[in-house]
Order: structure tokens, then sequence, then C-alpha cells
């Protein structure tokens, strides 16, 4: 095997031992480092070419992640609004479990970035 960076035509692969978690084929070789917590989805390369065609066809739900499309994705929810109380329903981002009592509305969002280094015409309790 010759090293070297041969750039983008040779993708690097990681070695290991997994398994495919559909035919229990051994896998030996990902273009990608498996997450720890997912090694156990792990698919081989037949399991995931299967699983990809049929995966356009369906309407499984779902839209087709990581496409990089312009439209983003919102998560939708039943959160409140830190500072105004109002509801919040979607964000453009999942919030943190543990952070879901500093979510700020968007009215909230722009007024406390309008105000920043500005003056504090809110007191902080
Ligand atoms: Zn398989
Ligand atoms: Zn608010």
């Amino acid at each position: 095997m010759a090293y070297g960076n041969n750039g983008d035509f040779q993708r690097k692969m990681f070695q290991g031992n997994w398994k495919c978690s559909k035919c229990d084929a051994d896998i030996t070789e990902l273009p990608f480092e498996p997450d720890p917590s997912r090694v156990g989805q792990l698919l081989c390369r037949e399991c995931h070419k299967a699983g990809r065609s049929s995966f356009s066809g369906g309407s499984r739900g779902g839209r087709s992640f990581g496409n990089g499309g312009g439209e983003r994705k919102m998560f939708q929810g039943n959160w409140e609004c830190s500072q105004c109380n109002s509801p919040i329903t979607e964000l453009p981002f999942e919030p943190d479990p543990s952070r879901v009592g500093q979510l700020l509305c968007k009215e909230c969002h722009r007024s406390k970035r309008g105000s920043f280094g500005g003056g504090r015409s809110f007191g902080r309790r």
C-alpha cells in the first residue's frame, strides 16, 4: 500500500472489525469512522446499497437528510420563551434539553441582539 496524499482520488478507509446489523456480514473497512455508539447500526456495502435504493423511492416520511437543500429543517416542539413566556412552536435547531429554560422567541432573540452592546434596558433579575 502506498501512503501519501493522493488527494481526493482515494478515500481514506478506516479499518476495523465490525458487523453488518442486517446480514451479519463482516465489515473490515468503512469510508468513515463509525461512531462508537452506532456500531450496532452499521451496514455492509450490499445492505447499504439496497437500503439506499429503496430509500429514494419510498415515501417513508422523513425527508432526505444531508442533501444540503436551501431549506432549513425546523424542529417542532412546545417550548416557552424564557423572557416573555410566549409559546415557541418551532426552532431552527434542536434545543438541548438542559437549555430549554433559556430559549428565546424570535422577538426576544432579535431585541436581545439589537440591544446588545447598547443600553441595557432590561434589568436582569
Ligand atoms: Zn449486510
Ligand atoms: Zn420572547
